[in-house]
């Protein structure tokens, strides 16, 4: 911008940057997920997903594009099925880095599809789901979501906008308090302290005890309805005795049950338990009376954990390679939450 003042120009070139995330790999077709990661200017890897319409999984309407953002680089929490885990945490996003997946994936959109962009923008719901826990980076991730909020930015409403937390109690107390009526949803996956520490670390700091009256007071100030999500993970949280305590948690935050049927990560050893058994798990709980749903998939390929195609291009790059080829469009359902 030549008709800019020189010592302008320098300030601008120092202090911000215009398009700070580089696309690195993007899979998926159109009418399935799709993943994208990106570098950050420090060269940081992280991931976001584009989900298209499908049956509403927490309260939206059908007529959505759902797009799925990281937080953090890594995570600290260490949940023992997780891949974004898996090497730690290195830092949390700042709230333009935040922000900028959604541009980024706009103008990608608008790139590709020049006549529906001009329609309107292609995110209508937002959920907070990728890497990081979106609640141990509160302050950047308040900022980026009041930005995605507000009429002069995304425009998207709060009422679409889902964080997806492993149970830091204070910080959902903290939340509650705030005036945006974002979603909530909690990810249980073991409906006692036993089994939802083996799966969870943060849970010896945040037992059940605590977490659960930490989600009534954020019911009790929105008004609006918990998710709770449920991984299925064979032999660890999928028998049927975790039912009927699961079934008194959804009822005492008169909330949803998500069962997600655990997808591979390579190098762990979970395994998701067979179709009859999630099905099982699925009807025990509507006979007790709780609203769920079940995610049933025709396959999964393993690169759908969030978190796995950064690890993978890591290693690559570590080791000198170029990272993988995109996989072919494929046909699975959304396999992210
Ligand atoms: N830290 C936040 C948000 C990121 S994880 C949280 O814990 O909620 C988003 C969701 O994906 C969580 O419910 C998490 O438990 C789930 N998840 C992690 N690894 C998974 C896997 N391999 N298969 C299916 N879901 C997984």
């Amino acid at each position: 911008m030549t008709n800019v003042p020189q010592n302008l120009r320098r300030r601008l070139a120092r202090e911000f940057t215009l398009h700070p995330l580089e696309l690195v790999t993007h899979q998926g077709g159109d009418d399935t997920t799709q993943k994208f990661l990106w570098r950050l200017p420090d060269g940081a890897l992280i991931e976001s997903v584009l989900i298209p319409a499908n049956p509403a999984l927490y309260g939206e309407g059908s007529d959505r594009v759902t797009l799925c953002v990281s937080t953090q680089v890594g995570c600290a929490y260490g949940c023992r099925f997780c891949a974004s885990g898996l090497d730690g945490w290195k830092r949390n996003l700042q709230p333009f880095e935040i922000v900028e997946q959604v541009l980024a994936v706009e103008r990608w959109h608008a790139a590709r599809k020049p006549a529906t962009a001009r329609l309107g923008r292609l995110v209508n719901n937002l959920v907070v789901m990728g890497m990081g826990e979106p609640l141990a980076n509160y302050d950047a991730l308040l900022a980026a979501l009041r930005i995605l909020n507000a009429p002069w930015g995304g425009g998207i409403g709060a009422r679409r906008i889902t964080l997806s937390t492993c149970g830091l109690v204070p910080e959902i107390r903290r939340l509650a308090a705030e005036p945006e009526q974002f979603g909530l949803a909690l990810s249980l996956h073991g409906a006692t302290d036993a089994v939802r520490e083996r799966l969870m670390p943060v849970n010896r700091r945040y037992p059940l005890a605590e977490l659960i009256p930490a989600c009534e007071e954020y019911l009790t100030h929105k008004g609006r309805q918990i998710t709770l999500e449920y991984l299925l993970i064979a032999g660890v949280n999928d028998a049927l005795d975790q039912v009927p305590p699961l079934a008194d948690i959804a009822h005492r935050l008169r909330a949803k049950v998500n069962l997600i049927p655990y997808n591979h990560v390579e190098g762990l050893e979970w395994r998701r338990p067979d179709e009859a058994v999630q099905e099982a798990f699925l009807h025990a709980l509507e006979q007790a009376r709780v609203k769920a749903t079940l995610r049933r998939e025709k396959g999964h390929d393993i690169d759908a954990a969030c978190g796995q195609l950064r690890l993978k291009t890591e290693a690559a790059e570590k080791a000198g390679d170029k990272p993988e080829e995109p996989s072919p469009p494929d046909s699975t359902p959304p396999d992210h939450e």
